[in-house]
Formats: structure tokens, sequence, C-alpha cells
């Protein structure tokens, strides 16, 4: 075939592609040129998910007659003027090209009227050719009518997801854009029915609250954290409150929604260690910096950016969730129903009221140590006592030890604990000789390829640890001592566990992973449960467990113990008015 160049109807359903993906994106680009047009209220009106008709009025300040027919041109923007505007931007759009990419797969009508014209001008584009401008009369604003959405490119249509999904997908959007944009005033119809309307009283908390139910808004805890010329504001859940999946971290840059796995990956960490394994926080954090800072040129969907010093952002982010994490108190289960709650470790989680609280000491701040430095201690703690003293009663099951407080019974189960006990010495020691136990042969360990090119990049947090391992040959090595702590162990076992935690890991920061490393390897190295222990190891492991900072989880999350407090007991044995 001979080389030609494409139609100009080709060309723009192409761009449209990457900017019109679904219906959900077309209301994303119309409710972004609404918060352009400084709207102080916005109305979203959807039939059929949106591929029948997509409809966004605004108040804001309309288009001059005369550039009605500009507004729906490709690369016709009046938000920027200069290649050198691109390095500040202050609007949401930019590019010029949403308008023109809808209306080449779409019926696009657009009204629009400013404050100083007597009409409004009206235009048609249908699959993108442009009709002629109408006067009509109308206030001024802005009213978007997308019909047919994709009627002219049915591959796309084919690839929508069930109505339900796209339905989702919309409500997830504008109820994102309401909360960032709390002094505009919001409503959305899906399908003639209201699904919800905001009141532009700049109150996010009540926004929440109207979106995810007054349970969840009530508990939200905000985050606000001022550091010179970064912002971050906003919600997120206490511990206790945890989702399946991801998919409630939301991230506003700018005023900008925003998809980034580092961010995501910042906040997840914040709550490193305090979350049960499988389960998220969420959150709904806005961010503001200099517009030159971050490069908001990535992508036609405008959903990456790009931040100049990215380690800053992301651990101002973290700074700021600990610090509320920290004042909202970690909450720590305890059962008040009755013995079946102990079967089912998991009713913690869908069953929040249950939990009684308890305030926490400030819980180290690992992930901002660096390990540039790793025979530095990676984790500086004072002491503090966070749990109280616990007089050691046996141990039940092979598996739990018994203990009781001054406020009741403990069950403490002996693998968490002592793994939460393993990570924190590790975590916080010095490394000087002394730490390390030369082996009396040293062990030589054979590995694949890829795992030992995995192991080369990870010596230095080894090292750190007190493992001395050097190479030996080719994908070989030779481990000459282990730390103290974890001695008696086989050292290779837990050298290959914490290979399968780097393989594994997707986080792209090296001191989270750091960390995860020496979780994954105080896992292994933990007392199984199943282990008969001894008066004296027991009660050893209690008061190891009393010193630590975080007693009350396992460095994956998982509680270390159950409290059963004197109330609870008396009201079990009807002493008290049962609940
Ligand atoms: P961009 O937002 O990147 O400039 P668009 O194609 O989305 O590109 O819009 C083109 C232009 O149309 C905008 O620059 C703006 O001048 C005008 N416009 C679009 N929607 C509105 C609106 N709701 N209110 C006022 N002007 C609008
Ligand atoms: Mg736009």
């Amino acid at each position: 075939m001979a080389i030609k160049i494409l139609s100009e109807t080709v060309t723009s359903q192409i761009a449209a592609g990457e900017v019109v993906e679904r219906p959900a994106s077309v209301v994303k680009e119309l409710v972004e040129n609404a918060l352009d047009a400084s709207a102080a209220s916005i109305d979203v009106q959807v039939e059929i998910a949106g591929k029948k008709l997509i409809a966004v009025s605004d108040d804001g300040v309309g288009i001059p007659f005369n550039e009605v027919k500009l507004a729906v041109a490709r690369h016709a923007t009046s938000k920027l003027q200069s290649a050198e505007d691109l390095g500040h931007i202050r609007t949401l759009g930019f590019r010029g090209e949403a308008l023109a990419s809808v209306a080449s797969v779409s019926i696009l009508t657009i009204q629009s009227k400013t404050a100083d014209s007597k009409v409004g001008g009206s235009i048609t584009v249908k699959g993108g050719q442009v009709g002629k401008v109408h006067e009509i009369g109308m206030s001024q604003g802005t009213h978007v009518q997308v019909q047919e959405l994709f009627y002219n490119t049915p591959a796309r249509l084919k690839f929508l997801k069930q109505d339900l999904t796209e339905k989702n997908q919309i409500i997830a959007l504008v109820s994102r854009y309401a909360i960032e944009y709390g002094n505009v005033r919001f409503t959305l119809k899906l399908e003639s029915k209201s699904v919800f309307q905001t009141f532009g009283k700049n109150d996010r908390r009540e926004i929440l609250t109207q979106l995810y139910g007054v349970e969840i808004g009530r508990q939200l805890l905000e985050v606000d954290l001022d550091d010179g010329d970064i912002q971050v504001k906003g919600y997120v859940s206490p511990i206790a409150l945890t989702r399946s999946n991801r998919k409630e971290m939301v991230f506003f840059v700018n005023g900008r929604l925003i998809q980034d796995t580092a961010l995501n990956t910042a906040f997840l960490q914040a709550y490193h260690s305090l979350l049960m394994v499988g389960r998220y926080p969420m959150g709904f954090l806005s961010i503001h910096l200099q517009p030159e800072d971050i490069d908001v040129n990535v992508h036609p969907s405008k959903a990456e950016i790009r931040f100049k010093d990215s380690n800053r952002i992301f651990s101002c982010v973290q700074r700021a969730i600990k610090r509320v994490l920290l004042n909202g108190g970690v909450e720590l289960p305890s059962l008040h129903i009755g013995w079946t709650h102990f079967e089912n470790r998991t009713n913690y989680q869908s069953e929040p009221a249950s939990f009684s609280t308890f305030k926490s000491p400030p819980a180290p701040d690992a992930s901002e140590k660096t390990s540039s430095e790793p025979l530095k201690p990676i984790l500086q703690q004072t002491p503090l006592a966070n749990m109280p003293l616990l007089r050691t009663i046996g141990q039940i099951g092979l598996a739990y030890i018994v203990a009781e407080g001054p406020d009741g019974l403990y069950l403490i189960d002996q693998h968490a604990a002592h793994e939460r006990v393993l990570y924190e010495k590790i975590t916080s020691q010095t490394i000087t000789k002394s730490t390390s136990q030369a082996l009396l042969e040293p062990r030589v360990i054979h590995l694949q390829a890829r795992t030992a090119s995995i192991l080369t990049e990870q010596l230095a947090v080894l090292r750190s640890m007190g493992f001395e391992i050097e190479e030996f040959g080719e994908n070989t090595f030779r481990v000459l001592s282990i730390p103290n702590i974890l001695a008696g162990q086989d050292e290779e076992q837990l050298i290959r566990s914490a290979l399968e935690q780097a393989e594994e890991d997707e986080t792209p920061f090296q001191d989270q992973l750091n960390l995860k490393l020496i979780a994954r390897i105080c896992k292994r190295a933990a007392i199984k449960s199943g282990k008969v222990l001894s008066m004296e190891e027991a009660r050893n492991l209690v008061q190891d467990l009393e010193k630590c900072h975080s007693p009350r989880t396992c460095p994956h999350g998982r509680p270390t113990m159950i409290h059963l407090s004197v109330d609870l007991l008396e009201r079990q044995f009807g002493r008290r008015g049962a609940r």
C-alpha cells in the first residue's frame, strides 16, 4: 500500500481514542471544562450509562458567540498561548482536544452565553461534521449534550463494559470531583433519577458522609499537612476501617484527579504493618503544590502527571497520614460477644463497632529513614510501654500464651508476637561486631541467575541486619555470619525468604522494600504455632513484646493479642447487666 496522509476524520477518531475511552471520560472532560469556566453549579445528566446521552450544564463564564465554532475545532483552546505556558498550567484543560474528540465520535451540541452578550450561540457537530452557529436565548453558562456516543465507532461501543460498570465509573468520577470542589454545587442524575447533590458549602466531611454513609463519614480522620509549598489535605480511614481493594484511595493534585502508583504506595505504606493482610485503607487526599513542580502534559487523558521531586511529595503524604493515625489512636480488637468470635479472626474487619480503642504512642516512622547508610539502625526508637505489664499464666493450644493484666485477660499469638519482637529488635539495632555471630563454617548458597542478581541488589539491607554475605563465584554466595537474634536458624532459608519478597514486591522505594524484607525474614524465623513453650520462654516472649513500640500487631498487620476485659468477663458471667 502506498503511503498516504490520513483524512481529518480518521486522525480525529484516532486522537479521540486516547481522550474518550468510555462515557466516564466524556463526563470528566465536560466537568473539567465547567470547572475551568469558574462554574458555581454543575449539573450532570446521563441516560443509558452515557451511551444515549451525557449532558453537562454549568453557570460559568460561557463562550463568546464568535468563538463557539472554534471551541469544537481541534487544538483550539483559550487556556494556553505558548509552549512556555505548559510549564505552569493552572487550568484542568490545556490541550484544546476534548470537545473536538468527543464531537468526532458522537452528536455533540454546545450552547453557551457569556455575561456581556444578549444571546447565546448553539452549534451541533455530528461525527465531526460541524454545523452552523445559531442564536439562542439562554442564561449565562454552557450546556453540552453528547448523544449517541461511539455511534460511528462500533468497535469502541463493543468494548464498553456492562451498563452498571459504566454507570459506577461515572458516579465515582462525579462524586470525586464533588468532594474536591466542595465550593461548587454538583448534581448527578442517572437515567432520570437523582444520584446525589452537593450544596457548595465546602464541607468535605459532609459530602463524604453523603456519599459513603454516616458510619464511614464519622470515622474518617482529617489530614492536614502544610509543608511550605506543599499542602496535603483530606480524609483517611482509621485502621479499624478497611476495604478489600485499593479503589478508594483517591488523589487530586492541584485540582486534578490523578492515578499514580507511587502515591498509592506512599498511602499504603503509611499503614504499613497496621492492617491485616489483604485489607486496604481508604481515603481522599487533595495535594497542592506549585504548578511549576509538576508536568501535567504526560498523557492526553491528563490522568498521569510527573513530579519534579517525587520523594518529597511521597514523604509529605506519608507524614500527613501517619500523624493522624497516631492522633486517632491505634485500635486493638477485643472480644465482646462471645467465644465464637475467637474462632473467626476476620470478624474484626467486618465489625468495626466491636473495637475498643487504645491510644498508642508514636509509631516508628520507618519509611522515612533511608538505608543509604546500612550500618545505622533502621529505626531509632526509645522504647515506650504501650501495653500493660502482664503476668504470664501459661500456654494453650500450643499457639497462644495466656496472660493477665490489670484490666483483664490477654491471649497472645506466640508466632505473631515473636515476629513483632524480632522485627523491632532487628530494625532498631546498631550493627557492631557483637550483633552478628560468625558461622563455624561459612554456608555456601547457589542461586539461579535471576535470584542471584536480586541478592546482589539486596546485600546492603541484609548487611544492615547483621548478615555478612560475600559473592563467591558465579551465582554463588558465602554466608559468613548471621544476626545474633537469628542464631540457630537455617540461614539459607532466611535469605531465600527475603529474596522471594524482593522478587514479588512492586514497591518502587528501596526503604520500604527493606522493611518488608526484614518482616519476611522475621516471619520465617519466628516461633511457629504448635511449638511447646516453657513457662520461662513464654514469660520472656511477653516481656520482649512489652518493650515493643507497636506490640499489638505483627509486622504484617495481624493482631498479636486479644483482650478479654474484666468488664467483658463480668458481663459474660452475668455479674453485670448484659449488653
Ligand atoms: P481545553 O479544555 O483543553 O481548552 P476543550 O476542547 O475541552 O479544550 O475546550 C475548548 C475550549 O472551549 C476551551 O478552551 C474553552 O475556551 C471552551 N469551553 C469548553 N467548555 C466550556 C465551558 N463549559 N465553559 C466555557 N468555555 C468552555
Ligand atoms: Mg477541556
